[in-house]
């Protein structure tokens, strides 16, 4: 999207070093198609059931397809998204972490990680605490041999998402990590000028999801 490359130009980045992941949880068919044809490759997906259903047989016909789970991630399902995804950006605690390398071990497959930070310590949002989160990194990597490649958050409603963006990358600076995803359809502009490396864009690109039938 050319409203990645204006907001980069702004920051004085280059536009290639922001990926735009494509969400396209609930989108249709026909939505999903016509992305494709655009050439967009990167896809983020928030159930790993939904995501099988949608992407198992396409990657056949586009080899070059990166597909990233963007939701929460439940042990027992590990396997299966170890198997079907490039990229895992919701690793929140270490029961996760130890499930996580052991599929990894099962299936020698290794996609790479994200650890979700909840930037905003919301009860109910998952990720790591602020405060906890360079621990965790190098508890990933020294405890489970997990290489992390970036941190992930999802600012709370109705707060200056900044703040929360330029404590994401604070705390990738601390935790030794290069890469931040962070930025969805209503400020992804915001973070790419805070240092986003990648932006979730979902309805902004595919129109709204639908309403459940
Ligand atoms: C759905 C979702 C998005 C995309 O949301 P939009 O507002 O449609 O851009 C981004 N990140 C996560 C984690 C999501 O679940």
């Amino acid at each position: 999207m050319s409203r990645i490359a204006d907001a980069a130009k702004i920051a004085d980045r280059k536009p290639d070093d922001v990926t735009l992941v494509a969400i396209s949880k609930k989108q249709p068919d026909d939505r999903i198609e016509a992305m494709l044809a655009t050439g967009q490759r990167v896809f983020g997906e928030n159930r790993v059931q939904e995501a099988k259903a949608r992407w198992a047989e396409r990657r056949l016909t586009y080899p070059d397809l990166e597909l990233r789970l963007v939701g929460p991630l439940q042990t027992n399902k590990a396997d299966d998204a170890v198997a079907l995804f490039d990229v895992i950006e919701t690793l929140d605690r270490e029961k996760l972490a130890r499930h996580l390398a052991r599929s990894m071990e099962k299936l020698g497959r290794r996609p790479r990680l994200y650890v979700q930070v909840n930037t905003g310590e919301e009860e109910q949002k998952a990720g790591i605490k602020p405060s906890q989160t360079a621990d965790f990194v190098a508890r990933c990597c020294d405890q489970y041999g997990l290489e992390i490649e970036g941190l992930m958050c999802i600012p709370p409603v109705g707060e200056p998402a900044s703040l929360h963006f330029a404590l994401l990358r604070n705390l990738a600076e601390q935790a030794g990590v290069s890469k931040l995803s962070m930025g969805m359809s209503a400020d992804f502009e915001l973070a790419v000028r805070l240092g986003a490396t990648s932006v979730r864009v979902g309805s902004a690109l595919f129109g709204e999801r639908p309403a459940p039938a």
